[in-house]
C-alpha cells in the first residue's frame, strides 16, 4: 500500500465520521473475515427501561424497589440507572446504605436499613447459596424475549425478579444485513444469558452468540470466535471492552462510547452505530483494490 493511498483513504473515512487511528488499520479491516459486535451500547442503546418487577411470596413492591434501589445507587451499570428511574417515578423511600460492594459480571451487595440486600443474575444468587426457586420460569419467559432478568434477594430469600429492556439501536439490523453482504460473518459477545442474547440476536440477524461471557473473558471468547488464519474485528463501547479493542486484529469503538475503549481501538465511529463499521469496511476495500 501506498502512503498516498493510505492517506487519501484515511480523509475519505474521517468525512464519514469514520477516524483511523493508525493507517495500518485500514489496510488489517480489509482482510477482517468476522466481526464481533459486544452487545449492551453497541447492539443495543445501552439504556434499558425496568420492565418488570415479579415478587416472591410474601414481599410487597415498594418495599423491594426501595430496597434495590438503595444498593443501586452506588452502582454505574446502566442496570442501576434504569432500576433508580423506575425507583424515583413509583416514589419509594429512600434509605441509606452500608458496606456496597460491586460483584464484577454478577451484580451488587449491600446493608440497607439493617437488612442484606443482593442484586445480581442467577450466577450472584447460585454462588450465595440461595434458592431461586419458582421465579426461575419467571426468569425464563422474560429472558426470552430479549429482556435481562435479575434477582434481588432479601436477608437470604429470593425476594423479586426484575427485568429491564435495552432496545436495539434503530439502525443495528440494516448494518449487519450489509456486514452479511460484504461476505463477513457476524457475531455478539455479551455478559447477558443465552436465552436473551439469542433474542437480541434474532431481532437483528446476528449469526453466532457467545452468552454468560465474565468481563475478563471477553478477550478468551474472540480467540474461540476466530477460525484458524481468520481476521477478527471486535466493535465495544464500555470499559471492560477496551481489552478485546487491543486484542483484536481490528478494535472498532463506538464513539459515544466511554474514553477507554476509544483509547484502546484502531478505528472510532463517530455515529455512535454500526453503520460506521460497514462505512469503515467499504473504505479499507476500496482503498486496498485500488492499490492492488
Ligand atoms: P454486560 O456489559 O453485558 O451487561 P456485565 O459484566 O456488566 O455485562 O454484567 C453482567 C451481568 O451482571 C448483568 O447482565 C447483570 O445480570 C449483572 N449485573 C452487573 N451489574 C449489576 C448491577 N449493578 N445490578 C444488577 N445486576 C448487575
Ligand atoms: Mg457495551
Amino acid at each position: 500500500a501506498t502512503p498516498t493511498s493510505i492517506m487519501v483513504g484515511t480523509g475519505r473515512a474521517a468525512e464519514m465520521g469514520v477516524l483511523f487511528r493508525k493507517g495500518d488499520a485500514l489496510q488489517q479491516l480489509s482482510s477482517v473475515d468476522v466481526v464481533a459486535l459486544d452487545k449492551t451500547g453497541t447492539v443495543t442503546q445501552g439504556r434499558p427501561e425496568l420492565t418488570d418487577l415479579v415478587l416472591a411470596d410474601g414481599f410487597d413492591r415498594a418495599e423491594v424497589l426501595a430496597l434495590v434501589a438503595a444498593v443501586e445507587a452506588q452502582s454505574e451499570h446502566p442496570i442501576a440507572e434504569a432500576i433508580l428511574r423506575a425507583a424515583k417515578v413509583e416514589g419509594v423511600a429512600r434509605h441509606d446504605v452500608m458496606d456496597f460492594a460491586s460483584i464484577t459480571g454478577h451484580g451488587v451487595r449491600a446493608k440497607v436499613a439493617g437488612r442484606e440486600v443482593l442484586v445480581g443474575a442467577d450466577r450472584l444468587m447460585t454462588r450465595e447459596g440461595l434458592e431461586i426457586g419458582d421465579l426461575a420460569d419467571e426468569e425464563r419467559r422474560l429472558a426470552e424475549q430479549g429482556r435481562t432478568a435479575l434477582f434481588a434477594a432479601i436477608d437470604g430469600r429470593v425476594a423479586a425478579v426484575i427485568a429491564v429492556a435495552d432496545p436495539v439501536k434503530p439502525s443495528s439490523a440494516a448494518a449487519i444485513r450489509a456486514l452479511h453482504a460484504q461476505g463477513l460473518k457476524v457475531a455478539m459477545i455479551t455478559g447477558d444469558k443465552r436465552e436473551t442474547a439469542e433474542a437480541i440476536a434474532r431481532e437483528t440477524g446476528i449469526d453466532h452468540v457467545i452468552a454468560g461471557v465474565l468481563p475478563d473473558g471477553k478477550v478468551a471468547a474472540l480467540d474461540d470466535l476466530r477460525g484458524a488464519g481468520q481476521r477478527i474485528a471486535f466493535v465495544g463501547d464500555g470499559i471492560n471492552d477496551a481489552p478485546a479493542l487491543a486484542h483484536s486484529d481490528v478494535g472498532i469503538a463506538i464513539g459515544t462510547g466511554t474514553d477507554v475503549a476509544i483509547e484502546s481501538a484502531d478505528v472510532v465511529l463517530m455515529s455512535g452505530d454500526l453503520r460506521g463499521v460497514v462505512n469503515a469496511l467499504e473504505v479499507s476495500r476500496s482503498t486496498m483494490r485500488n492499490i492492488r
